[in-house]
């Protein structure tokens, strides 16, 4: 399955038990990139059937699921890697770092631009990258369709702010994150929320894709900020849990953390 935008397309792949790797691939100029390569093997496979070779690896973070196939992918297609600054300044990257990004930067592809946005939370050294014009937004384990990625370095308050961050891109950005935890988010939703009007509807929409196209990645950025509990952190319909949005945002995750 793939997106296309100009002379762009873009390819999900599906790797491991539930993340996408993203490979970019520009037909006019033949430039390729791939976002957080989960996997080595599989990924050549991918790139050598299409024939394409690979001239960028971007990492949203540094974990393991998200970089694993830097080092092989580099030794085969000489691909440069790009990474967050704090990712390269704690040396946690595989692979050899072409260049580092911060908030604020463009990382430029071929005749295409992303922007950076660092949304520390889920580690300190998380960005994320919208590409320009097609507004496709690579946003790793910050946020994911319905849900938002553990704190493991940040606290609610870090993980607040990046979310208002990407709360501020345009409402017609396709949200194309790093794993498929769409239906389990849903359950909890569901559960934390009832009252939203519009969210079973939807819930019930994204398992009739699961079940027809067997993914339910991307999905449209408006649509999360309507129903993702946690873009909802400063709404009146979680006021119950906390004084402030901060901690309503640590308390939401608190009880995802403890859902069954
Ligand atoms: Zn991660
Ligand atoms: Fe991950």
């Amino acid at each position: 399955m793939h997106y296309s935008y100009q002379n762009l397309e873009l390819y999900l792949v599906p790797l491991r038990t539930d993340n996408y790797s993203y490979v970019i691939h520009d037909r006019a100029k033949n430039k390729t990139l791939v976002i957080d390569p989960s996997e080595t093997e599989a990924l050549i496979t991918f790139l050598n059937q299409h024939k394409f070779g690979l001239d960028l690896i971007i990492d949203t973070h540094h974990h393991n699921d998200h970089t694993e196939g830097n080092i092989g992918l580099q030794k085969t297609f000489d691909s440069a890697i790009v990474c967050s600054d704090y990712d390269h300044e704690k040396n946690r990257i595989p692979g050899k770092v072409r260049q580092t990004l911060r908030d604020g930067d463009t990382l430029a592809f071929s005749d295409y631009n992303f922007q950076v946005y660092s949304t520390p939370g889920h580690t300190l050294g998380h960005i994320c990258l919208l590409l320009e014009g097609a507004n496709w937004l690579f946003c790793g384990d910050t946020l994911f369709a319905l849900g938002c990625g553990r704190l493991f370095e940040g606290d609610p308050t870090t993980m607040w702010d990046s979310f208002k961050k990407l709360r501020a891109l345009p409402d017609d950005s396709l949200v194309f994150c790093g794993h498929e935890y769409t239906l389990a988010n849903a359950r909890f939703a569901e559960e934390i929320m009832p009252q939203i009007p519009g969210l079973h509807a939807y819930v019930e929409s994204q398992k009739k894709r699961q079940a027809t196209e067997g993914r339910t990645v991307p999905s449209r950025l408006a649509d999360e900020k309507t129903f993702n509990p946690f873009f909802l952190a400063d709404s009146p319909i979680m006021s119950r849990l906390g004084s402030n949005p901060e901690e309503i945002f640590g308390a939401i995750r608190k009880q995802k953390d403890n859902f069954q």
